[in-house]
């Protein structure tokens, strides 16, 4: 049972990003409170910190959410929506007046901080005030130096007479931004934060990485994909772009990721065959019994492993749309399909029946449109080409029949 406000003597406040929450914040503040005969522990996410850019910074409700989910198991944890909820910059010792508020003024406020943040103190809105009200505990983190700290910690001591504690913590290497780097490596994150932080962050597919291009990084993948083929390749790939770009805005997938999917589609169509046998040596690449039967059409996968290779382009939807373009395969993702979809429908590829179709279908539902698609190009290449057609064809024309209405 959480404990009522006014019985509170002791307070502890854990100011954070919590861009996610882990364990390292939970065993600290369950330290804190351990060694001070803290009555609660107050997590206060913070809304937009001064010192922190947050372009790319979670939003608000998600790191207070995740914020409750790891602490709600502790009777002594309590989340506070103070900074989140007001506008604008928000400061420490604006927050700990209103604590102070709801609290009483008898409250004795201990503020938890890492030994990265110890040190900036001095820098934060009315530090020495803020040094008067509340108690400071100054928590280390592994690969911080303790001799040091505890130097800066006797300086603000001498200085501001101001009570400051240092505690050890038993050692985590673990912080916000390793965790999320983890995520965009597609690193496991378990046990690293709890279980129910893990499930929230799968749900709204947080911390997933995303590309975005500078124009000078975009104008440098334009010549070089120009420069391996011929102009009208080119034209079509610029189309392909173009009608690409007019779906996924549809499916509110990043423009960027669809512009290098788009424009690496067809980089190694024109490849002379000793390169592309080369260069499915040289990258490992493993073909199917039909793809080696029909080396044109391993233009895909040979196209996703130059991106990967040479550009350092690793997000597995961009790499599957290249790589499925030719033939598609079971389960794609919405990028794949606007890919598949774009490459059929472009303004320059010449009209054929159903082109009209396909593409106002793509516009606002994929899956028709793949079937569609998928059965346009049964027609022509087993009907016009008189071709062997990829055993996948199937599959998939059987698969994406349902979506036939
Ligand atoms: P980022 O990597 O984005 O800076 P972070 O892991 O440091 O994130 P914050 O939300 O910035 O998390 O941290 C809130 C508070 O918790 C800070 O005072 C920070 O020093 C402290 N802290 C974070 N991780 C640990 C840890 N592993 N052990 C002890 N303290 C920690
Ligand atoms: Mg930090």
């Amino acid at each position: 049972m959480s404990i009522e406000e006014s019985q509170i003597t002791k307070l502890a406040i854990m100011g954070g990003t919590f861009d996610p929450i882990h364990i390292g914040h939970l065993v600290t503040a369950e330290e804190v409170r351990h060694e001070f005969n803290i009555d609660e522990v107050l997590f206060v996410p913070t809304g937009h910190p001064p010192h922190k850019s947050n372009i790319n910074m979670t939003t608000s409700e998600h790191r207070y959410l995740m914020t409750v989910l790891a602490t709600a198991a502790n009777a002594n944890f309590k989340v506070s929506r103070l900074e989140i909820e007001r506008e604008g910059v928000t400061y420490t010792i604006d927050t700990i007046k209103e604590i102070k508020k709801v609290y009483g003024r008898d409250v004795r406020l201990y503020f938890i901080t890492g030994a990265d943040a110890i040190h900036k103190i001095l820098t934060w809105k009315e530090s020495e005030e803020l040094l008067q009200i509340c108690d400071f505990v100054a928590v280390t983190r592994p690969g911080h130096n303790t001799e040091e700290l505890l130097h800066q910690i006797e300086e603000l001591k001498r200085t501001y007479q101001t009570s400051i504690h240092f505690l050890e913590v038993p050692a985590l290497a673990i912080s916000s931004s390793n965790i999320r780097d983890r995520i965009h490596n597609m690193k496991p994150i378990k046990y690293l934060v709890p279980q129910e932080v893990e499930n929230y962050i799968k749900k709204y597919n947080l911390y997933e990485y995303k590309i975005y291009l500078t124009t000078e990084e975009r104008e440098r993948m334009c010549s070089y994909v120009a420069s391996k083929m011929s102009p009208k390749r080119y034209a079509h790939t610029r189309g392909v772009i173009e009608m690409a770009i007019e779906f996924a805005n549809v499916y509110k997938i990043n423009c960027d990721e669809v512009f290098i999917a788009a424009l690496f589609h067809d980089i190694a169509k024109e490849l002379p065959l000793a390169e592309k046998e080369n260069l499915c040596r040289q990258y490992k690449i493993e073909l199917d019994d039909f793809e080696k039967r029909h080396l044109d059409l391993a233009h895909g996968k040979i196209g996703a492993a130059m991106l990967e290779n040479e550009w350092k382009i690793t997000k597995p939807s961009i790499l599957d749309s290249i790589r499925y373009h030719t033939v598609g395969r079971e389960e794609m993702c919405d990028l794949e399909k606007v890919i598949y979809l774009a490459d059929m429908t472009e303004e320059g590829r010449s009209p054929y029946k159903g082109k009209e179709q396909i593409k106002s279908l793509a516009l606002y539902d994929l899956n028709r449109a793949m079937y569609k698609a998928l059965y346009s190009s049964y027609n022509y290449v087993t009907h016009l080409l008189g071709e062997e057609i990829h055993p996948i064809t199937f599959k998939l024309l059987e698969h994406y029949k349902q979506y036939d209405l």
